[in-house]
């Protein structure tokens, strides 16, 4: 990307001379600027040199095109904008791609990936986004497979499966490419698995390097100097029959000056570590970032956020690398938001902490011990130690999840969707590993009622963080958590969306909004900045899904709303129209009547938290994304064991769950949900 004295002094002009009324055409040209890689730059700035949209003008933003996606499902990917073409990947890591400029569809390529593998995924078909390099656009799917595509054509050139597939593994982050090779990570820690991240050739898709995140088979001589050394921080052998866990399904960023890969690694498997490590430990390479080779994955340091990790505290949010002034010097550093809470500045060539401060309100850590680099920790916090219920903050959501953050190098600010979140954690009674549900071994949907304590209501907003001084300048107070990623730009300017709907633009130096609209659902992923034609246009992916799917509230009492996913491309002066968003739709609950016993339902609710929650909602109540039970035709009749146990519609993602679930269970879960749905209908819900 260029950015020249040209265009500031270009831009410059445009803002003394933005008269009111002025057509675009009379805007000096934006030199032509892609977004060629997932942050932006191989720094991960996501900072757009462009200026054309400025905080004298970004008033006269409007929108220029937009393609419905229509797979109504989240949309969390960031486009990736080369020689006037736009790439998008999609729900089930299909990829589109268009014209930049006038969003006329190129081509598509649909790598069908079983929609039975969603009962894999902890959070909805998404995907965050292609590479693209040489010619090929590279895209990782839902089943763990890496494939590439001509970037001209969409045709496939080579598929590779990246993960054992017989295993809950899942892929939902964007590859990125470093010196020739494609990294890829991996998700699935809340079923039970071991974290890797994967490097293969883009020439050919040959398999070059793999770097675990936890040791491997305790019976086995460690593959390496780096497992040896992690193995020494576990205890008993519970990780390998569980996984472990570790799973960098996010950040991975190439430092081109340090020849080094950084990976952000995930939480342990289960949660409670007593579960994975009795006794406890660091349990290295969780919640860390690890630091390799790129040509051969070879380990060069680490620093781990969170030892002994027990809270789903990933830490592989964004990493961004920058050079910052740090106690009077120049340093190279990397920046980090974990979901801990605190934000963490490293050397990157050595690991070396040199700050950190938390940008929430945190309990399980009352600081970070700067000599040791190691949190000071409250043991209360320690559930899994104590026996007891422990309120924690942040809660399991975080501090600050996947949502991408922007840097900008003109206001020395870092701009992050932070969150305040709490969450009772307590260990599940019981725990065993079941096939297909979320292994946490944490009594996460409230199953025990001792965990029944009331929790502070979550808080959202847009935060803007001096990273020098470690202090926030400003922020902009959102209604909920899960708000959108950031962009920010050389016109003064950052962009967010939020959970709700609205997309908002905000003066990069205080926090104005000085544009906003409903785009009718989450505009989750960051946006992104390019310029064809001399024109400058803003470009975002949006769609209710995820994690976050609670948030952007497509239920309420009116009914149920269908999901818009669509790509929105913004620019001066754009004419273009939504359609008006469809009127909700009445959820009708017609239950058969309830007649099981009391013993009967409570079973089935607690196989319901286990198995059947974290697609269909807690209480059974669906967010909106997946069918809402309580008003399923397959209550009726034996049509509900078909479905669960037969995989009656497993090619529509529901899959069976024949091998983890008896017959008398699923009539169980069946009583349950026929329970709750009377109960609603009667209070008229
Ligand atoms: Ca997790």
């Amino acid at each position: 990307m260029q950015w020249g004295r040209g265009a500031l002094v270009a831009a410059l002009f445009a803002v003394g001379a933005g008269a009111i009324g002025a057509p675009p055409s009379s805007l000096p040209p934006a030199p032509d600027t892609g977004w060629l890689v997932h942050g932006g730059t191989n720094d991960e700035q996501r900072f757009s040199p462009l200026d054309q949209i400025n905080d004298g003008n970004v008033d006269r933003l409007g929108l220029a095109w937009y393609q419905d996606i229509g797979l109504a499902r989240g949309l969390e990917a960031t486009p990736i904008v080369a020689d006037g073409v736009l790439y998008l990947s999609t729900a089930w890591s299909m990829v589109r791609a268009f014209d930049a400029r006038t969003g006329k569809p190129l081509w598509s390529f649909d790598p069908e990936v079983p929609r039975d593998t969603l009962v894999k995924a902890c959070c909805d078909a998404v995907n965050r986004g292609v590479a693209l390099s040489d010619g090929k656009v590279v895209v990782a799917t839902l089943d763990g497979r890496l494939i590439a595509l001509d970037a001209k054509s969409g045709r496939q050139l080579w598929s590779v499966v990246t993960v054992d597939q017989a295993q809950p593994y899942t892929i939902t982050g964007a590859p990125r490419i470093a010196k020739g090779k494609v990294l890829i990570g991996n998700a699935g820690a809340e079923l039970g698995v071991r974290g890797y991240v994967s490097a293969y050739d883009l020439a050919d898709g040959k398999l070059a390097w793999r770097f675990y995140t936890v040791p491997g088979d305790p019976a086995k001589a460690p593959e390496n100097a780096a497992m040896a050394r992690a193995r020494q921080t576990w205890k008993g052998d519970l990780w390998w029959k569980r996984g472990g866990g570790g799973t960098p399904w996010d950040a991975i960023v190439y430092d081109e000056r340090l020849d080094l890969v950084f990976i952000g690694t995930g939480n342990g498997a289960p949660w409670n570590q007593a579960e994975r490590s009795p006794g406890g430990g660091d349990n290295l390479y969780l919640s860390s970032i690890v630091a390799l080779r790129p040509d051969t994955g070879e380990y060069v340091w680490h620093y781990q956020e969170t030892p002994g990790e027990t809270w789903d505290y990933t830490s592989t949010q964004p990493l961004m690398i920058a050079d910052l002034a740090v106690g009077g010097r120049t340093r190279h550093v990397i920046m980090h938001a974990p979901k801990n809470g605190f934000f963490y500045i490293l050397d990157a060539a050595t690991g070396e902490l040199l700050s950190a401060r938390n940008f929430v309100p945190v309990n399980w850590a009352s600081g970070i011990d700067m000599k040791s680099g190691r949190p000071i920790a409250n043991p209360k916090a320690r559930y899994e130690q104590t026996g007891k219920p422990a309120v924690v903050l942040p809660g399991s959501r975080g501090g600050h999840n996947w949502m991408p953050w922007s840097y900008s190098p003109r206001t020395g600010l870092v701009y992050f969707p932070a969150q305040e979140t709490a969450e009772v954690f307590f260990a599940e009674p019981g725990f065993r590993m079941r096939r297909n549900a979320y292994n946490t071994a944490d009594d996460l949907f409230g199953l025990s009622p001792q965990t029944n304590i009331p929790t502070p209501p979550g808080k959202g907003y847009l935060l803007a963080w001096n990273p020098v001084e470690q202090r926030e300048v400003w922020r902009v107070p959102h209604a909920d958590v899960g708000n959108g990623g950031t962009l920010a730009t050389a016109g003064n300017l950052v962009v967010e969306g939020e959970a709700r709907g609205m997309l908002g633009i905000y003066r990069a130096t205080d926090g104005k909004r000085l544009w906003a609209m409903d785009v009718q659902g989450s505009a989750m992923s960051g946006a992104v900045s390019y310029a064809v034609g001399g024109q400058q246009y803003i470009a975002i992916s949006v769609g209710c899904g995820g994690d976050y799917v609670g948030t952007c509230r497509l239920v309420d009492a009116q009914g149920r709303r269908p999901i818009l996913d669509r790509l929105m491309v913004f620019k001066l002066g754009g004419q273009a129209q939504l359609p008006p968003r469809p009127a909700p739709q009445p959820i009708a609950l017609d239950p058969p009547p309830a007649t099981a016993t009391a013993q009967q339902v409570k079973a089935g609710g607690h196989l319901f938290g286990l198995y059947c929650a974290i697609c269909h909602g807690g209480e059974a109540r669906s967010s909106g994304l997946n069918p809402d039970l309580r008003a399923s035709p397959a209550l009726h009749g034996d049509l509900f064991e078909q479905v669960v146990r037969g995989g009656l519609l497993k090619d529509a993602g529901m899959a069976s769950f024949a091998d983890a679930l008896t017959r008398d269970e699923v009539s169980s879960i069946r009583a349950y949900v026929i329970a709750r749905a009377n109960e609603d209908k009667r209070a008229g819900k």
